[in-house]
């Protein structure tokens, strides 16, 4: 069951409060190059991110941020490290979120008119903790531990909560899986404001989409979790694909296509890993559930894919098209990919 939340909301959408988990990715780009930065939102946007966070590292990136607002429609976070000018000109610029920790902005007199500007427009304040820059205290007090990155946070939280402000949002990525897990259960117990779930430089794609896979999956399977934010070594439309893939994977979100295909064996005898490869690639722009499978052989195929609602089996220079485990067509090889493809995208344009 998931954990009851309060709901936070930035721009449009909702995070707690059993809103769907959101996907959000960050931008790579100088938010300064205008041009290049909106590129690579429409690209995220495309593969399904539902909040975009943009570095404003000085003035000329905060002043960057309306225009860049204007031209896009989904919700944007500034990140900003320390310097209270750069959030209230972030939010003097109508971002939807800010990312900063009241605890690293200086004076209270500072603090006061960031939370009051935010307070005003209506936006909520993402508190970040990470297990390498945690509050000195903290980890003399009590080591590199679940305890300290949870105290770390509630600091924070308590400079917030003293001045009546209680959009909240918090994050406690590290980059052990097991520091972020008990980091997530033990703020849970304690606070309801929404949580924001990464495991911090995950790392390159491949290591990077497992170790987060494991670590966000076992927290989400506790019912913990609002928004999460995979960080790869890549471009971050992967960030994108490999979080959708897992709230996908545990059924707590549905978009676009869920692949199974078999591991292959010795009845295989078409090429199987290029046809899933070309038909996953063909089929990555779909936006409707859909179960597609790609199976190597038409004795067994079918029947163990009965459950998806369009799939192939590849034979001796034949193959099947199928859908629930009924033949629906019969093939060439070489044109079982495109039939296949034409199956889904009919699927992908019935209604309802
Ligand atoms: S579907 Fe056929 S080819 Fe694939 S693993 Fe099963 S038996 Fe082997």
């Amino acid at each position: 069951m998931r954990r009851n939340t309060r709901r936070v909301m930035a721009g449009d959408l909702p995070i707690g409060g059993n809103a769907p988990i959101s996907v959000q990715s960050m931008t790579n780009t100088d938010t300064r190059d205008i041009p290049t930065t909106i590129r690579q939102i429409k690209q995220l946007s495309e593969a399904g991110c539902e909040l975009i966070r943009l570095a404003v590292v000085d003035q000329e990136a905060a002043l960057a941020l309306g225009k860049i607002k204007a031209q896009t429609k989904i919700p944007i976070v500034a990140d900003i490290h320390f310097d209270h000018r750069l959030a209230l000109a972030a939010v003097e610029q109508g971002v939807d979120k800010l990312r900063i920790n009241p605890g690293n902005i200086g004076s209270h007199a500072k603090v006061k008119e960031v939370v009051a500007a935010a307070r005003d427009h209506g936006i909520p304040i993402r508190i970040g903790v990470n297990s390498g820059s945690l509050a000195k205290w903290t980890v003399d007090k009590y080591g590199n531990t679940a305890k300290a990155m949870v105290e770390s946070a509630l600091e924070h939280v308590a400079i917030l909560e003293a001045l009546n402000f209680n959009d909240i949002i918090i994050s406690l990525k590290a980059t052990s899986v097991e520091l972020t897990l008990e980091s997530y259960k033990m703020i849970a117990d304690i606070v309801d404001y929404p949580l924001h779930l990464g495991i911090t430089e995950a790392g390159t794609p491949f290591f990077g989409a497992i170790k987060s896979a494991v670590g966000l999956g076992a927290i989400l399977s506790l019912g913990i979790g609002d928004t999460i934010r995979v960080s790869l070594t890549s471009d971050p439309v992967e960030e994108v694909r490999v979080g959708w893939a897992i709230l996908k994977s545990l059924g707590l979100r549905q978009r676009g296509p869920v692949f199974i295909s078999c591991p292959t064996c010795g009845r295989t005898q078409i090429p199987l890993e290029k046809i899933a490869i070309e038909v996953e690639q063909k089929l990555s722009n779909l936006t409707k559930p859909l179960t597609v499978a790609i199976m190597g052989c038409v004795v067994n195929g079918p029947g163990e894919a009965k459950e998806a609602d369009i799939g192939i089996a590849g034979g001796d220079g034949v193959g099947l098209v199928f859908s629930k485990g009924k033949i629906i067509r019969r093939v060439k090889e070489d044109e079982l990919v495109d039939a296949l493809v034409t199956e889904a995208l009919k699927l992908e344009k019935e209604d309802d």
